[in-house]
């Protein structure tokens, strides 16, 4: 018999993937397919949860046979996402309504206006957002036809994503999540690990819609024999942005990963204390295994690569993104000019969701150079800013950034954010970390590791970045961004 593989399936906004892991970490297959995005409505992003089943069941079966000896599946997925499917057809009775969604922001508005938010935070770590599933779970009762009497009656399931797959796996035998997946619904509270009776209320929502929570690591059932011709064990599920700091085997507190794509998420651990944000920041559970929960502060940044994308295409000013480093260092600075991306306003820590992309400090010297090397600086601009609120909410200093997402692939940026942040950045071997933080804990659950000091021995550094910036020249370009945001914080 051939050594025991991992299959880690990585269910992503975009993307539909599966992976098999060697024992050793080493990918041995993987493959994915897009998934179709819906804009029905202005603001309003929905998928089609049957395709999303689909595309992941055909990427599974696609990989697995590369490997006959799959010891156990891990799954991450895009949080949030919400869907509601017939217990008795496992039809789902509406679209997956999709985390970026901002159909229900009219409603939070409401309820904070109410003076829910307090209460709301101090048990969910989270903010009042349509980003959240409750919302949108609400938005489905109240207007599919008959959901909400079939979900009084125990007729209808809610899961995010990972449930949703779970329950396809398994053939409607299991309707559970994970604690990391329950910690974004707005529903569940992270500080005493249950959905929580207060909450459930104020937005209305049935118990009975709701999946048992497991661990991250947890026997959640095996695939029917239907689908693979055998039953695999399903050992692991966890929330992406968790996956990924896993991935990074940030076990220790203060320890900070940060993931540069289209946005850029940045979680770090804070230990098994649960602690509220006073910055703007969100707490999560970054995972919990054997019962016990370790918590993280997470700040999101809107856009990231999607200012480089913007160059490239709405600008024209190059043909591929990683045109931009050679751009960006054909000028020696910004020559003045800041790069605001607040395309769909601004995250952590300022939120104003009004706010829009601005360029300034333009003049007639200024060049395409200029303005794309202020695109890639302010992603480390805004890490900066993202990383002053994570200290004062953690109170840790944290001693390294550990990144990883296409946009590191940027070496001018990978520096630069080293210079502002005044701290080294470390890129990881295996870039692969949110599916790698999935494969991880499947090995957990399969005994391949022994535990997380074992995958933090199996974490090494490929390329590191040492900030080298003097003071004088890194303070007056991080005011330059300053001044260049300062408009944007309360701009209606
Ligand atoms: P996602 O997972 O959100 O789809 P990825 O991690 O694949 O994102 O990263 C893609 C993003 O990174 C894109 O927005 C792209 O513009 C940006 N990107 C990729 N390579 C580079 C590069 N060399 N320089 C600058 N930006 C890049």
């Amino acid at each position: 018999m051939s050594d025991p593989t991992l299959l880690a399936i990585d269910q992503g906004t975009t993307s539909s993937r599966a992976m098999i892991f060697s024992n050793q970490g080493n990918v041995l297959a993987a493959q994915q397919k897009e998934l179709t995005l819906y804009y029905p409505h202005k603001g309003w992003v929905e998928q089609d949860p049957t395709e999303l089943w689909q595309d992941t069941l055909w990427a599974c079966k696609s990989v697995l046979q590369h490997s006959n000896n799959v010891a156990s599946i891990g799954i991450t997925n895009q949080r949030e996402t919400t869907i509601i499917w017939d217990r008795a057809t496992g039809e789902p009775i509406y679209n997956a309504i999709v985390w970026q969604d901002r159909r229900t922001a009219d409603f939070c508005q409401q309820l904070k206006t109410a003076g829910h938010e307090a209460m709301i935070s101090t048990r969910t770590g989270l903010l009042l957002d349509p980003y959240f599933s409750a919302t949108k779970i609400l938005w489905i009762l109240d207007n599919i036809k008959g959901a909400r009497q079939k979900a009084e009656a125990g007729e209808l399931a809610f899961g995010t994503v990972d449930s949703w797959l779970l329950w396809n796996l398994t053939n409607g035998a299991v309707h559970a999540t994970d604690a990391t997946n329950a910690a974004r619904t707005l529903l569940f509270n992270i500080v005493t690990q249950c959905w929580d009776d207060e909450l459930l209320k104020l937005f209305d929502i049935p118990r009975s819609l709701l999946p048992q929570v497991n661990d991250n690591v947890s026997d959640f059932g095996y695939t029917s024999k239907s689908l693979f011709g055998k039953e695999i064990p399903i050992g692991a599920m966890v929330g992406d942005q968790q996956a990924a700091l896993i991935g990074q085997a940030c076990f220790n507190q203060g320890m900070v990963k940060a993931t540069y794509g289209t946005g850029c998420f940045a979680l770090i651990n804070i230990g098994g204390q649960f602690r509220e944000s006073k910055s703007g920041m969100l707490t999560t559970i970054a995972y919990r295994l054997n019962g016990e929960t370790t918590y993280a502060i997470e700040g999101s940044i809107f856009s990231a690569g999607s200012a480089i994308q913007w160059l490239r295409d709405g600008l024209g000013l190059f043909a591929n993104a990683a045109q931009s480093e050679a751009l960006a260092t054909s000028v020696p600075d910004n020559n003045g000019v800041y790069f605001v991306p607040a395309f769909s306003g601004l995250g952590a820590p300022h939120w104003n969701p009004h706010a829009r992309a601005t360029i300034s400090g333009l003049t007639r010297e200024s060049t395409a150079a200029h303005i794309t090397r202020a695109a890639l600086e302010a992603q480390a601009y805004q890490t900066l800013d993202l990383l002053a609120a994570m200290q004062a909410d953690s109170q840790h200093n944290p001693e390294v950034i550990r990144a990883d997402g296409g946009l590191m692939a940027n070496e001018f940026v990978c520096q630069f954010v080293a210079d502002m942040l005044e701290k080294p950045v470390e890129i990881p071997q295996h870039t692969e970390t949110t599916a790698k933080g999935a494969a991880y804990l499947a090995g957990l659950h399969a005994g391949i590791y022994s535990g997380l000091n074992e995958i933090s021995d199996a974490w090494h550094c490929h390329r590191r970045y040492e900030p080298s910036m003097n003071s004088s020249t890194r303070n007056a370009l991080y005011d330059g961004w300053k001044e260049a945001i300062a408009p944007l914080l309360n701009s209606p």
